[in-house]
């Protein structure tokens, strides 16, 4: 069954999307924790960290470079932000497509809760 993030990816479900390329999608979060909260997908289904394999090493990068160009976008440069991926249910994960938060425009404490 198609996740919540493929169906946004499918224009099934509204999302405010902020950047898209051929392999990833960025997105605001509808319950943002941060002036600035996006999630940034890959529009490949993979279920999150614990499922990748040596084969998306590239696409996992090219997320990386996603989130670096919408944090510029967004006016997080000079102050920085915060990536994070949760994954499975210890980490807090909730949607299973996987997805990196992108935090900022405020001071973020450390550790999470
Ligand atoms: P996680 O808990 O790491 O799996 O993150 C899932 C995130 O998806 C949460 O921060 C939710 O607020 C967010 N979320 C859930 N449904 C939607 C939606 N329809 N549009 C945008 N973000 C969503």
């Amino acid at each position: 069954m198609a996740t919540l993030f493929e169906k946004i990816i499918a224009r099934e479900i509204p999302a405010d999307i902020v950047y898209e390329d051929e392999r990833a999608l960025v997105f605001r979060d509808i319950n943002p924790q941060a002036p600035t909260h996006v999630l940034i997908i890959p529009k490949r289904p993979i279920p999150g960290i614990r499922a990748v394999a040596a084969d998306d090493a590239v696409l996992l990068g090219h997320l990386l470079v996603v989130a670096r160009k919408v944090a510029e976008q967004e006016g997080l440069s000079e102050g920085g932000f915060r990536l994070a991926i949760n994954d499975g249910r210890d980490g807090g994960q909730t949607v299973d497509h996987l997805h990196i938060h992108l935090l900022g425009g405020r001071a973020l404490g450390w550790p999470p809760g």
